[in-house]
């Protein structure tokens, strides 16, 4: 038989951060025709806006994830992989051997018959909504003296210092965050609603901290009430205690981005833990044919080598059963 007679078989890829990249280049070299479905004007990710040197890439020492996210475009740009961007799922149908995707692209739907479905949607920030119903918020937010994305503090370092911050959550964010405030002469409450659940070199660091006094650290508390005062932020914890403070961060984690499945009824029964979607060690879903990898399928380690290698994973067993 002449192999070459057989329709190479179509992968569609939801989202085109670190691993919906990776799984492509991948699926590219071993012969399939992967299909990235990105909802941005571009691929990256997460990657794509953040400004600072990624320490934990093996090899690039002197990258920014930007410079990263521009890389890993460039790269996928060369193999001609097929990417469409604005991309809105509009209809996702099972069908005998695969599926068939409907999606709009600026008013114009395309059909596509895709073999297996591959979802790398990543995770966004959990933000305001966690306070919408605390009292006082509403007239609060938004202010620019209150934001949720990790990195929002870095470009205020330079004015913090004699100045008071809060930053809200236990997580490793959290935690670098008051550090970063604490060092750049900042007096720092960080309120914790259970317990800390950084790692332990940015705990140590914390700790430390507090032990000289720079950071307050508030355990086993969450906001009661927001309120203002001479441009001033007034916090009501549930202990009864008052903080005021001129900057807060809250640091309250992510969210997977996995909404969008309960859309479809071919997707609506996909098993999750949290919103994250779970699979097994080559990044199988409970549903056949359908993929999950990066962060919206690892909510304990997610990071761009994590994603990448998932990508890479999937991508072979794909191979090996196509
Ligand atoms: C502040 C911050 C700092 C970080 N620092 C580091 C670090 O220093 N080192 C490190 O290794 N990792 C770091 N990470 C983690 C790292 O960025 C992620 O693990 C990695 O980028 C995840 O890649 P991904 O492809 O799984 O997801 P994402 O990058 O989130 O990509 C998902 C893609 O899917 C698209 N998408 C979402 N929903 C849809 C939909 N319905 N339809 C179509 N497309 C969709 C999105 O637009 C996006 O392009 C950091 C993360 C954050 C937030």
């Amino acid at each position: 038989m002449d192999i070459h007679a057989e329709p190479i078989a179509k992968i569609g890829i939801i989202g085109g951060g670190a691993a919906g990249m990776s799984c492509a280049l991948w699926l590219k070299q071993l012969g399939l025709q992967p299909v990235i479905i990105e909802k941005n004007t571009y691929l990256g990710g997460q990657l794509k806006g953040m400004q600072r040197i990624n320490r934990w890439v093996l090899g690039h020492q002197q990258q920014t994830s930007a410079e990263l996210a521009e890389l890993y475009a460039a790269h996928i740009g060369q193999l001609d992989v097929d990417c469409l961007y604005q991309a809105q799922l509009l209809d996702i149908r099972r069908l005998a051997n695969g599926f068939e995707l409907t999606v709009n692209q600026l008013e114009k739907h395309t059909s596509l018959l895709v073999r297996a479905l591959v979802i790398a949607t990543g995770v966004r920030v959990v933000g305001a909504e966690v306070f919408a119903d605390i009292p006082g918020f509403a007239a609060l937010y938004p202010s620019t003296h209150l934001s949720f994305y990790p990195l929002d503090h870095l470009p205020k370092l330079g004015q913090l210092a004699g100045r008071t911050v809060a930053v809200i959550g236990g997580g490793d964010n959290a935690h670098f965050t008051a550090k970063d405030a604490a060092l750049a002469g900042a007096q720092v409450h960080l309120l914790i609603r259970h317990t800390a659940k950084a790692r332990a070199p940015i705990r140590r660091h914390v700790q430390a901290l507090v032990a000289e006094g720079c950071i307050i650290e508030h355990s086993g508390v969450q906001i009661a009430a927001f309120a203002t005062t001479e441009n001033r932020i007034i916090l009501a914890l549930t202990n009864g205690q008052h903080v005021i403070v001129d900057e807060l961060f809250g640091r309250l984690g992510f969210a997977a981005n996995t909404g969008f499945l309960d859309n479809f009824a071919a997707l609506t029964n996909i098993s999750k833990a949290r919103g994250y979607i779970n699979t097994d060690a080559v990044y199988r879903s409970s549903l056949a044919d359908v993929y999950a990898i990066g962060d919206v399928a690892d909510a304990l380690h997610p990071s761009v080598v994590n994603a990448i290698a998932a990508g890479a994973v999937a991508a072979q067993d794909l191979s090996d059963r196509i």
